[in-house]
């Protein structure tokens, strides 16, 4: 298996939409295969919610708002079937999954209770890899080690939440761990045989206006494969909501949040795929503005914007 998290410059592979767009990261990974990421639980829960690290949990945070339609009661092999089926009702083609394990801190737990539970999934049916949502501080040595191992047997994806590259920002929103831990996990993560992708967020309280720009750079810095980069939304029942009410926080409007991912789009480097850029949560739990509901317009926009930009940029 090739070392992807080493990503390389010299292969430029801006796609369509004017930036490397996950679809297309997979389609070079699996040639002809149509993939889809299959959402599933594993039953965990998270150091900052369970008072190892914090109570209360990241102030945005509600779990409710991950991957809604999957029944965390049932066991593994059950949500793999049930969202094999659900997925191929959704979509005309679908050739492989990989199984996505989002909600919660997906590496929480010692070794040898991450292989009860993830060795199994390579042997699944149609399974192409693996992708595991995590904290910079669920990534000991001994879980890296792990993640290596399983790494040789599947291709598997390490998604760290940072949201942003400023202490004060992360201690604002609760997240229990600093900046400085984040790119100590990724340099450590480095060179084992996994993809690495972050986590970021744009419209948080005290970002500053150059957000976009040193987001990107950070992430263009480092030995990451793939980025998510989530507008701020407020989620029902979150203290962000309870900011919300009290008038103390807003979100970003959309031409706002529109000009920050172009902007934080231009800073990534060419090989860098995107795995989102914007995020929703469904209609019941959202506050504020529904216009995050709206992800294939949004998206539109944002092709429309990048291409006007690398217009204005390019050679005559
Ligand atoms: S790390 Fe993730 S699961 Fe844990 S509190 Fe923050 S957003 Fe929620």
């Amino acid at each position: 298996m090739p070392d992807a998290t080493v990503c390389n410059p010299g292969d430029p592979v801006v796609g369509a939409w004017g930036f490397r767009s996950y679809r297309e990261h997979l389609a070079d990974r699996f040639p002809g295969i149509r993939v889809r990421k299959l959402c599933l639980h594993a039953g965990f829960t998270c150091p900052n919610l369970d008072g190892t690290r914090g109570l209360g949990g990241c102030a945005y945070c509600d779990n409710r708002a991950f991957a809604p339609g999957v029944d965390r009661r049932r066991d593994l092999a059950r949500q793999w079937d049930d969202g094999r089926h659900w997925l191929r009702r959704r979509h005309r083609r679908v050739d492989g999954f990989i199984a996505y394990f989002q909600s919660f801190s997906n590496t929480y737990g010692d070794p040898a209770e991450l292989a009860t539970l993830y060795d199994q999934v390579p042997d699944w049916d149609e399974c192409l890899g693996i992708s595991l949502g995590t904290r910079p501080d669920c990534l000991d040595d001994a879980v890296l080690d792990y993640l290596e191992d399983l790494g040789r047997r599947t291709f598997l994806t390490v998604e760290i939440g940072l949201q942003s590259d400023r202490d004060a920002v992360l201690e604002r929103i609760n997240r229990g761990h600093d900046v400085a831990l984040f790119t100590d996990t990724v340099r450590r993560s480095a060179g084992r045989g996994f993809e690495l992708c972050v986590h970021l967020m744009l419209g948080l309280p005290g970002e500053g206006d150059d957000a976009p720009e040193r987001l990107g750079a950070l992430a263009a810095s480092l030995p990451i494969a793939s980025v998510k980069l989530h507008n701020l939304h407020i989620v029902r029942d979150t203290a962000l909501a309870r900011e919300f009410h009290q008038g103390l926080i807003r979100e970003p409007t959309r031409a706002n949040y529109l000009d920050g991912a172009r902007r934080f789009l231009a800073c990534l480097r060419p090989d860098q795929a995107v795995q989102r850029i914007i995020a929703d949560a469904p209609p019941h739990l959202l506050l504020g503005a529904p216009w995050c509901r709206d992800k294939q317009g949004f998206l539109a926009d944002v092709r429309t914007a990048v291409d006007s930009e690398r217009e204005l940029v390019a050679p005559v």
